[in-house]
């Protein structure tokens, strides 16, 4: 039984903050680390290495060594209003290879890795084949580097396979919340896998440390990275296309809200700085955290005191969504989205647990407790009176009829069914609890 059931007491419920510095007018963004012409490099650049892609990962086949997700229309019974528009789920829980929203951006990194090796070796000069990577001249190169990173699981993930399968050495440095069949599933892969006690920003730390000065290792810095910015802003470009052959409008009377589950904010930064370059002010992007581990929200809420961890203010980084279970936001994401983002919802356990339950039973989608963050967006933006705030103040109100709603769920593909299992049972108690 979880602490909600046993104790009975009355469940905090979503809340929603409003960002004040967001500028719906283009010329006034701030200042980017950086600019569309990187996302336009790390799109090409995720082409170009397509067929290698391919070639490594049978189950890329069909798509050609691109590594996307689809759109799917998405009907469940959620408390807010019928009349607001319609609901989208982005499925990237489905994403091959990586089995979450890291795929992009992750793996975008190790090949901007791979390809400084491969040119400053020779390897890929022009009369040769992307493939010749694959080679064993190649291989014999690239097995003296090694890729390194932190994470609460799933970043360690993307970047673990794709390293391993170029011929890279991969070590992950795991926080206390990454989940045993994390770990296993990287271990299986070959990829070392180094446990700590401590959070997320302490395994960070520690991967930072071990690629000092070693020209040999490279570190994805996921609190400072441009590259995986970069790579995760692609998806935007590619959901564009998915919009127009979906036939989703967006222009002011259709506006176009999209929700993000959040952890040290890069992905969702990503996506969010790469919609924001295509829609302009008619798309509206929220980000959700974990009430106890809302380190994005703090970080906004406090642009004057730098790297501003949650235990300052008494969160206890408590949460069963372990993607989002980080302490200290990424600065540059903070800065990246001082004037684009519209706001932060915070949830709570039994609300994603109720809402993994729903995906299921109502839309047949398995996603983990962090990508049914999403699903509080909307509940977020309807139930408040922040968010009717929201709506007055952007002329939304009477739009809503029109409105698109993307959640974006973000991981689940590789979780075991008897975890799975566990979270569904959960999520089926919460469900009956919170929407009886
Ligand atoms: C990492 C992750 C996020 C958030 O990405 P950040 O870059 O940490 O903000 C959301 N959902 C899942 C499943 C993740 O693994």
């Amino acid at each position: 039984m979880d602490k909600f059931e046993k104790s009975g007491k009355h469940l905090e419920k979503v809340k929603l903050w409003l960002n004040p510095s967001i500028k719906p007018n283009s010329a006034e963004q701030s200042l980017a680390a950086i600019t569309y012409v990187d996302v336009e490099l790390a799109s090409e650049r995720l082409q170009r290495f397509a067929p290698l892609l391919e070639h490594l990962f049978p189950e890329l086949k069909d798509s050609k060594g691109i590594i996307d997700s689809g759109l799917l229309a998405l009907n469940i019974p959620l408390d807010i209003p019928t009349d607001c528009g319609k609901l989208w789920l982005k499925a990237d829980h489905t994403l091959p290879v990586a089995g979450s929203v890291k795929a992009r951006g992750g793996i975008h990194e190790v090949l901007e890795f791979v390809e400084m090796v491969a040119i400053k070796h020779g390897l890929l000069s022009d009369d040769k084949s992307i493939l010749s990577l694959v080679e064993p001249t190649a291989k014999d190169i690239f097995k003296k580097y090694s890729v390194t990173v932190g994470s609460t699981g799933n970043l360690g993930v993307s970047i673990g396979v794709i390293g391993a399968a170029l011929g890279f050495k991969a070590t992950v440095h795991m926080s206390s919340e990454a989940k045993e069949w994390k770990k296993a599933h990287l271990r299986e892969r070959g990829v070392n896998v180094i446990e700590h006690q401590g959070d997320y920003a302490l395994a960070v730390a520690a991967g930072r440390q071990d690629a000092l000065d070693d020209e040999y290792v490279h570190f994805v810095d996921d609190e400072r990275s441009t590259s995986l910015f970069a790579g995760y802003a692609v998806a935007a470009e590619r959901l564009m296309a998915q919009l127009q052959s979906l036939d989703i409008k967006v222009d002011e009377e259709n506006p176009l809200f999209v929700y993000l589950p959040c952890g040290v904010g890069g992905a969702p930064g990503g996506i969010c700085y790469g919609l924001k370059e295509f829609l302009g002010e008619n798309v509206h992007c929220f980000f959700v955290e974990p009430q106890e581990s809302s380190c994005f929200q703090l970080q906004m809420v406090h642009p004057e005191q730098a790297n501003i961890s949650i235990y300052d203010v008494g969160q206890n980084n408590k949460t069963e969504a372990d993607g989002l279970a980080v302490p200290v936001a990424s600065q540059m994401a903070v800065e990246m989205m001082r004037t684009r983002l519209s706001g932060v919802a915070t949830t709570n356990d039994d609300y994603l647990f109720a809402d993994l339950y729903l995906l299921k039973e109502y839309a047949n989608q398995r996603v983990e407790p962090s990508a049914a963050a999403a699903v509080s967006g909307p509940r977020a933006l309807f139930n408040t009176k922040e968010g009717k705030e929201y709506l007055e103040k952007n002329h939304l109100t009477n739009k809503m009829n029109n409105a698109n709603h993307i959640l974006w769920a973000t991981g689940g593909l590789f979780l075991p069914p008897d975890e799975y299992h566990e979270f569904w049972s959960r999520g089926k108690r919460a469900a009956k609890t919170l929407f009886g």
